[in-house]
């Protein structure tokens, strides 16, 4: 039995050298990621179901980096290396300035009214110069600020309540809209929520997996969309996959989408295309 132990011990341990060699490695090669221009911005479509077939009302902008020798790494793996190391704000920056430039030029091009929808870390809301970041950001690019939404999740806002209320109030002031992300995941108190100026709750897409099936998804997602209504917040489910949860989702009162049945995160131009292609009558 002690030598089980100590073999155990050592699997575990080589296993965690490896594991932060990797971790280590993505990190170095992170530094300098940016300049080598290897971050890349994807953008899925935000549906609203409310107009025959759906309009497009706007993307989420998610990161991709393609790594010169690993390929393709997804952000689910390389966003902690850039949150642990704190890359995560020039990082960060970036994308919000890509953005914008972004949908600055979509305005001109003609894709009126489309909402770029940008991920905060819970580090860059730490930052005090976050607002400033946004307001300056939205001058230099041109964009209306009431394009840009920002997601941020419920431990960010759990972490230091009144100063979060007061960012969100100056997004707010600023006319951006903000959404609550991976609504549901968090262990924040419902009673809350009512006091964060928000404008969306994002119903996480763990839930929207097991409905109409799962009896607890289902139950879940009714009273996400009963809260969102009597909070009046606007509702939009996330992790989409089939048309059989679209209408089931939209029989419960939620009419906005994102998922891979109406679209996948695609690059810019892909995107530019498939905004045209749904507005054709
Ligand atoms: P998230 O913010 O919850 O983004 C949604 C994720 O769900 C994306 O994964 C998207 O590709 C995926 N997804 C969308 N529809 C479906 C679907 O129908 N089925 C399934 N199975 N998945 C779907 P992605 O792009 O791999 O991003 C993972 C996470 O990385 C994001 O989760 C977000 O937390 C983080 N992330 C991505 N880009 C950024 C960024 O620019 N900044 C920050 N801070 N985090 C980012
Ligand atoms: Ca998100
Ligand atoms: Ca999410
Ligand atoms: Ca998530």
């Amino acid at each position: 039995a002690k030598a089980a132990g100590v073999g155990n011990y050592h699997f575990y341990s080589s296993e965690m050298t490896e594991q932060l060699r990797r971790r280590l490695a993505l990190e170095r090669d992170l530094r300098s990621a940016l300049e080598r221009e290897e971050l890349e911005l994807f953008y899925q479509p935000q549906i609203d179901y409310h107009t025959d077939g759906g309009d497009c009302m706007g993307a989420e902008v998610l990161l991709r980096w393609r790594h010169p020798q690993e390929g393709f790494i997804s952000p689910g793996e390389f966003i902690p290396v850039a949150e642990m190391s704190g890359l995560i704000i020039p990082i960060g920056e970036w994308v919000l300035q890509k953005a914008c430039q972004q949908n600055h030029l979509w305005q001109l091009g003609g894709l009126h009214g489309l909402r770029v929808a940008v991920n905060l870390s819970a580090l860059q809301f730490q930052q005090p110069n976050l607002v400033e970041l946004v307001a300056t950001t939205l001058e230099n690019t041109h964009h209306n600020p009431d394009l840009l939404e920002l997601e941020i999740t419920e431990g960010l806002l759990m972490n230091d309540v009144q100063s979060a209320i007061k960012i969100l109030q100056s997004f707010r002031d600023l006319g951006v809209t903000v959404a609550l992300d991976d609504f549901g995941t968090g262990y924040s108190s419902l009673s809350y929520l009512k006091r964060f100026p928000l404008n969306f709750l994002k119903i996480d897409q763990s839930f929207v997996r097991g409905i109409p099936q799962d009896s607890n998804d289902t139950a879940i997602v009714r009273s996400v969309i009963a809260l969102a209504q009597s909070l009046q917040l606007d509702v939009i489910a996330e992790g989409v996959e089939t048309a059989e949860q679209a209408t089931f989702l939209h029989n419960l009162g939620c009419h906005k989408f994102q998922g891979y049945y109406f679209g996948r995160p695609m690059p810019a131009l892909e995107f530019t295309r498939f905004w045209e292609a749904r507005q054709a009558p």
